[in-house]
């Protein structure tokens, strides 16, 4: 049956029967601050948890990269010390967490597990490292990531490490730096995607310039469909596709369009940051305590989320622009992304959905759920020495 011919029920039987493969999930910060166990079902407009094995199930996502976030620090000694510890002990909570589970999902080292686990009806979990802070300034780090089982880096988040300048910093290094430069080289080497979300446009073309592998963008949209530093300008996505990568469309609302003026609502968060402090940081009955008044805010002042429509404008306009070859989804859920119409990951179909409204084959909507990103991890393991 050709998508044209398709009705809604074939739609989302089509969308369960392909591999999907979602390359940006912050799910661990949700196994720790919010201490969720993937097996039980929650809602999202309770509790900040937009992932759990039920609402994938739900949704149809096989596999998933589970990110190892850490938020940049001091570039001291100690603080990368003590920030590598903190990484390893988020890689070791994934592991326990998804031990509970055996039947349900494992932790997936290589390309082909995607494909395997979805035969044994077990979803895929891989990891990526999401900031090189934890590498300090050791490229031997690089090495004992990969072996816990870390599959990309981002090799920034928003602000310059010892690796690289980030799009939401000033100029330091103006794209990589000398040591950024070995890192590439070590993770082609070691067959470690390279991810450059995060990364100012002089990084990304330093990697580029540099790598002999393809490389990937675990979660960015167009800049010339939504001007936000994080977004891929036109000239870098033509560079990335003649690389051969892949750019992970993500869903969070302000890389998809900028946000509307909702000044009550700030007004509100204003009141809520000064009365708890950073929502991240806030422990124990405090906790409770700011998510009633938070629910209340989102009640009386939702912010108002872009649409389905509108992100998928953005693969329109990469396909245009390079090729169906050269993208993918990368959602963030569990790290602030979210649509009106594709809140958590139970609603992924409509994805589908709307790539079938608008005349995309189904080998097209494989190649964005899962085969270009899965070419791109192959050549990366195969380049691997
Ligand atoms: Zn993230």
């Amino acid at each position: 049956m050709k998508t044209s011919e398709m009705n809604d029920s074939d739609i989302l039987a089509f969308h369960h029967s392909i591999l999907t493969i979602d390359t940006h999930m912050d799910t661990p910060l949700r196994l720790k601050h919010e201490e969720i166990d993937l097996g039980q079902r929650y809602d999202p407009r309770q509790i900040k948890s937009k992932v759990d094995f039920p609402r994938m199930n739900q949704g149809g996502l096989d596999a998933a990269f589970f990110a190892i976030w850490t938020p940049q620090g001091l570039r001291t000694d100690s603080a990368h010390a003590a920030i590598k510890q903190k990484a390893l002990d988020i890689i070791d909570l994934v592991r326990e967490k998804l031990a509970d589970y055996p039947e349900q999902a494992e932790i997936a080292l290589v390309a082909d597990d995607a494909q395997r686990l979805a035969t044994e009806n077990k979803h895929a979990i891989f990891m990526g490292m999401e900031n090189g802070f934890p590498i300090g300034t050791d490229i031997q780090n690089v090495n004992l990531f990969y072996e816990r089982g870390v599959r990309y880096m981002t090799l920034c988040h928003t602000s310059n490490n010892e690796i690289c300048d980030s799009s939401n910093d000033t100029t330091e290094f103006g794209g990589l730096s000398p040591f950024g430069f070995q890192v590439v080289e070590r993770m082609n080497r070691l067959g470690m995607m390279v991810d450059v979300s995060h990364l100012s446009d002089a990084s990304v073309a330093d990697v580029l310039a540099t790598t002999k592998a393809p490389i990937i963008a675990s979660y960015s949209c167009s800049k010339a469909m939504c001007d936000n530093p994080r977004n891929i300008n036109d000239n870098l996505l033509t560079q990335i596709a003649a690389n051969g990568g892949v750019v992970q469309m993500c869903l969070y609302s302000e890389y998809i369009k900028p946000e509307a003026p909702n000044p009550d609502r700030e007004a509100i968060r204003g009141a809520l940051w000064k009365k708890y402090g950073d929502p991240a940081l806030i422990e124990g009955e405090q906790k409770l305590a700011y998510r009633v008044e938070k629910n209340a805010m989102d009640r009386t002042n939702p912010q108002i989320l872009p649409s389905v429509s509108e992100a998928v404008d953005h693969i329109d306009y990469i396909v245009k622009l390079i090729g169906i070859d050269h993208v993918g989804i990368g959602t963030d859920f569990d790290g602030g992304a979210g649509l009106s119409d594709c809140f958590d990951v139970s609603e992924l179909p409509n994805i589908t959905k709307e790539l079938v409204n608008r005349g995309y084959s189904k080998e097209d909507i494989r190649k964005i759920w899962s085969g270009n990103l899965i070419r791109v991890f192959r050549e990366v393991e195969s380049l691997a020495l």
